[in-house]
């Protein structure tokens, strides 16, 4: 798959209808970021590298004496590592496929993300959920939602005060989910820090967990990323729930990508009431096949935090210059997979 297909261009705006009376802007416009073809057998583990790229840098994220957050639930208990303080996009891709693991390893890490949020219709039963079954995701905030005196942003305010109190992360997805790289570099600046102004005045957390809408990013943009120390946070697998209105395919998108993937950052909309609802299936079916530390050579699931998603990576990168090289390997591997089983079908009987 070409990059070209990650830079993405919105195509296709899909009125989600005015949030609350809010008015969302009309940029609003929904993109398949990543359409990939998913394979629904799974791939043999991939080969080992003899070395490891030398990008992944284990300087934790500094965090100034004034950001600690007080008293909230969400305040980090260890540094998240820096692994991409370059700000660069494909470096970004790459890091959203999770760590490499080696055959004999079958852990297969999972961790969720919600964009475009905090939406209050679809907050409380989202967090349910996800308290049930004891998963702390990441929320990616529109920060406009949260500004100003207007009785929907103090809801929006309260949604995401909610949302860092749960446990959960919370990142920054600009302003207005415009595109940024359209914007004059002004207006693009001040659509990344108005936002996450907003986002830290309403959930008393710093934000350095940054996703561009749509994952759109330039050079320029990196540029603004890499001077105010963000980690840009992009993702692995996009059931393009969106432009789905079906729960359950939506959560079978989802599963055949993880299983093709062994893992990934899952994008998902919490405005959208059919993915709220998918997330409640995929978290049964990856607790039904749990990765069990007693047998860590079998495939299982782990349901982690995007931190521990980050430290894993960190602990074991995957051994590939871009996310092209990584799938270029699994596409190899499934089509030696095929060979091997026309192989041994087309043997004459003995
Ligand atoms: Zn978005």
């Amino acid at each position: 798959m070409g990059s070209a297909l990650r830079v993405l261009l919105p195509v296709v705006a899909l009125g989600v209808g005015t949030w609350v009376g809010l008015g969302r802007p009309d940029t609003l416009a929904r993109l398949a970021a990543t359409s990939r073809a998913v394979a629904s057998a799974r791939v043999p583990p991939l080969p080992l590298a003899p070395t490891l790229p030398s990008w992944v840098s284990t300087t934790p994220f500094a965090r100034s004496a004034d950001d600690d957050g007080g008293t909230h639930a969400t305040d980090l208990e260890s540094p998240w590592p820096r692994l991409n303080p370059q700000g660069r996009t494909d470096t970004a891709w790459l890091l959203a496929e999770g760590p490499y693991h080696p055959p004999e390893d079958g852990r297969r890490l999972v961790t969720f993300t919600f964009d475009d949020g905090p939406f209050p219709e679809t907050i409380e039963p989202l967090l349910r959920t996800l308290e049930r079954h004891q998963v702390v995701a990441t929320f990616f905030l529109i920060g406009r939602y949260l500004e100003g005196p207007s009785a929907h942003a103090e809801e929006a305010r309260r949604c995401a005060r909610q949302i860092a109190l749960a446990g959960h992360h919370v990142g920054n997805h600009a302003l207005d989910h415009k595109l940024l790289t359209t914007l004059p570099h002004a207006a693009a600046a001040e659509q990344i820090d108005r936002s996450a102004a907003a986002i830290s005045q309403a959930t008393g957390q710093s934000v350095f967990l940054f996703r561009p809408p749509y994952g759109a990013t330039d050079p320029w943009l990196e540029g603004a990323i890499r001077e105010r120390q963000l980690e840009l946070v992009l993702w692995s697998v996009d059931a393009e729930d969106m432009k789905r209105s079906d729960p359950g395919e939506i959560a079978t998108t989802i599963e055949q990508q993880l299983d093709y993937e062994h893992g990934g950052v899952v994008l998902l909309h919490d405005v959208h009431w059919p993915s709220v609802k998918a997330v409640e299936r995929v978290l049964h079916w990856l607790e039904q096949s749990r990765w069990d530390s007693q047998h860590p050579e079998r495939p299982g699931w782990q349901i982690v935090d995007l931190a521990e998603y980050m430290r894993a990576t960190a602990e074991s990168p995957q051994p590939f210059a871009s996310r092209d090289a990584l799938e270029s390997s699994r596409r190899d591997a499934g089509a030696h997979r095929n060979a091997v089983a026309v192989l041994s079908r087309s043997r004459p009987m003995e």
